[in-house]
């Protein structure tokens, strides 16, 4: 049998482009894995294990698995750990609690310092009033043109 040169060169492309086909998925699906887990995902994942593990525990006792001994020292150390990554997740979401109030009063201070003052101030409280404003953004109350006064 004899192929010519030109068969030759399209099998090998085609063998090339099948190749690629076939590897470029085994790719791809590496991608989504990359992403480590955060530390509060860690936790709570540890946390279900654990709750699942003394779930497994308390199972094995009643069907005499394991010896009464053996439970109660397996299952003080499970709930132990447990309370531990349950006390590490509470000090988790009190700093991001915190995190979040304190990204809010950065907002707010922002958004006031935006407010242009066109010199008066407010007749019951004093804070100084955004330009055009009828009603004070401190203490509510209604200002009118005549209720103004000039802040010193
Ligand atoms: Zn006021």
């Amino acid at each position: 049998m004899d192929f010519p040169i030109g068969t030759l060169l399209l099998g090998a492309a085609l063998f090339i482009v099948l190749a690629l086909i076939i590897a470029l998925p085994l790719f791809d699906r590496k991608t989504p894995a990359v992403r480590p887990p955060t530390r509060r995902e860690a936790l709570e994942a540890e946390h279900q294990t654990l709750i699942r593990n003394i779930r497994e525990l308390d199972f094995d006792f009643r069907t005499h698995k394991i010896s009464e001994a053996d439970y109660r020292t397996l299952r003080a150390a499970l709930v132990q750990r447990a309370a531990e990554v349950l006390r590490a997740l509470k000090t988790l979401e009190e700093r991001d609690v915190d995190a979040e109030i304190e990204a809010q009063v950065a907002k707010l201070r922002k958004t006031t310092t935006l407010l242009a003052t066109d010199g008066r101030a407010c007749p019951s409280c004093g804070a100084s009033l955004p330009t055009g404003a009828r009603f004070c953004p401190s203490c509510g109350q209604a200002v009118s043109s005549e209720s103004v006064q000039q802040a010193t």
